[in-house]
């Protein structure tokens, strides 16, 4: 998907109260019916419907009239909001180029006022997994109230815990900088991800250094559960850094060994493919069973000495809690139980290259976002998305694909649209309950949309 930044300098305080107004609905509506998305933006004279339009033409919404009439946030939607979060923190001040693809996530150079570039990595849960998971009826059936934008908020928010947490322990992992919703920012590897990487000057040493890293995140208690050459990245001295942590899992987690076998025999098998490393144990003419085999070169799940729960204190610290912790295993389990036996992102013909080549190059300039000052309403902002709970919506939410081929200049829509706008204003003089009882759509929470914490959340913008 095409991160058209270039929309973000031209939205209005309007445009984004309406955006929050949706992501504020979406906590328990899966379509947000337009009336309610009026009521909790609270738009002077039907104001509301003229920027539904604008945020529907720019593909930050989605309109849904199937039931009733309705929009949602796109993933472009969410982007727009932490990215302004971002920038009103002061985070960086400028989105550039696409710099990968990931699995789940799209990557982007960032920049500071200063010049500095970071990294920034918007989760797409559900973007790959829900095919998936839709093929798994049963599952999805015990678990019909996940909500994709909240699960890629619980990813963002462990992968930005985990980093810090990794990185306090001195492992080689980028610096965690922020995370809102589901966008972490970090510090920007130089270096490539090892799956480019064709020659290396000490192969044996890198494979050592990786498999020494497996070891010891067994040893703080984790297992990575998806280590391998796209995952890895190697600079020009060398040196490795580990990235992408969201599927990260405890030693004691009952399929702990399958996983930490598995990181390990990805590593085994690239080197053996790409660098030519040849290992004692892999050779087949051998028996095993019939010779006494030295193991001590493998590492193995048992030899670890592994101390679970050691960075649980960090992680709280991020506000990433056990319940968080829970919530997201339980949902990428199914994923990394489906990989199970196969290799995960881990093998160099799984078309991940060609991924990796679809970046959008845009010009780094493409983006000036002129910094806001709101220390005072930073908190109150956070909350709107930090504060987001699981929805008890139902899932059945088609591609972003889809969505992006769709016509939003739809004529009817935007008669309707227009239509509700004016009786909206029609109904502001005769007075709000009227319009609303008149609607098809019985808004049970509408009192405590009202209240006054939201307004001044809202205010915020
Ligand atoms: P996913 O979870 O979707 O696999 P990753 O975190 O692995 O996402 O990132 C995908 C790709 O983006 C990586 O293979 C790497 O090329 C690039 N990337 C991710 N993080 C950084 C970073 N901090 N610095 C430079 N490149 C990065
Ligand atoms: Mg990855």
């Amino acid at each position: 998907m095409k991160l058209d930044v270039d929309v973000l300098r031209y939205l209005s305080r309007e445009d984004f109260r309406v955006l929050t107004a949706v992501e504020m609905g979406m906590r328990n509506h899966e379509i947000v019916p337009s009336v309610l998305i009026d009521r909790i933006a609270s738009l002077k004279h039907g104001g509301t419907y003229k920027v539904l339009k604008n945020l529907l033409k720019h593909k930050l919404l989605h309109h849904d009239a199937s039931k009733y009439d309705g929009f949602r946030l796109t993933y472009l939607g969410y982007d727009f909001l932490a990215i302004k979060t971002m920038v009103n923190r002061g985070v960086f001040t400028a989105v550039g180029r696409q710099i990968g693809v990931g699995k789940e996530s799209d990557i982007f150079e960032v920049s500071r006022e200063d010049g500095t570039i970071m990294a920034m990595k918007l989760h797409r849960l559900g973007r790959t997994s829900f095919r998936a998971v839709k093929s798994k009826r049963d599952y999805l059936r015990h678990r019909n109230n996940y909500n994709w934008l909240y699960l890629s908020r619980l990813a963002a928010l462990k992968e930005y815990a985990f980093m810090k947490a990794l990185e306090e322990h001195g492992f080689p992992v980028p610096n965690a900088v922020d995370c809102n919703r589901h966008c972490v920012v970090m510090s920007l590897v130089q270096g490539y991800p090892l799956v480019q990487v064709k020659e290396l000057q000490n192969p044996e040493v890198v494979f050592e250094t990786i498999l020494g890293l497996i070891v010891r995140l067994a040893e703080h208690g984790l297992i990575h559960c998806d280590f391998n050459e796209f995952n890895i990245m190697i600079d020009d001295d060398e040196k490795v850094t580990m990235i992408d942590f969201p599927q990260m899992v405890s030693v004691s987690h009952r399929n702990a060994e399958m996983y930490f076998d598995r990181d390990v025999e990805c590593i085994y098998k690239f080197f053996g493919k790409r660098f030519k490393m040849t290992f004692e144990e892999h050779d087949d003419n051998v028996d095993v069973s019939e010779v006494d085999t030295d193991e001590s070169s493998r590492p193995s799940f048992s030899s670890v000495n592994k101390t679970a729960g050691f960075l649980d204190k960090e992680l709280a610290a991020s506000g990433f809690t056990r319940k968080e912790q829970d919530e997201i295993e339980r949902f990428i389990e199914g994923d990394i139980e489906d990989d199970a036996g196969g290799e995960g992102e881990g093998t160099e013909d799984n078309g991940h290259e060609s991924e990796l080549n679809q970046t959008t190059i845009k010009d780094l300039d493409s983006l000036k976002l002129e910094q806001e000052k709101t220390t005072s309403s930073h908190n109150e902002e956070d909350r709107i998305g930090e504060s987001q709970q699981t929805s008890n919506v139902s899932q059945s939410r088609e591609s972003e694909n889809e969505e992006e081929s769709e016509d939003v200049n739809d004529a009817q829509l935007v008669k309707s649209l227009t239509k509700q706008r004016r009786r909206a204003i029609a109904a502001a003089s005769r007075g709000r309950k009227n319009y609303a009882s008149r609607n098809s759509y019985k808004d049970k929470g509408g009192k405590s949309s009202h209240n006054s914490k939201i307004q001044k959340q809202l205010n915020s913008w």
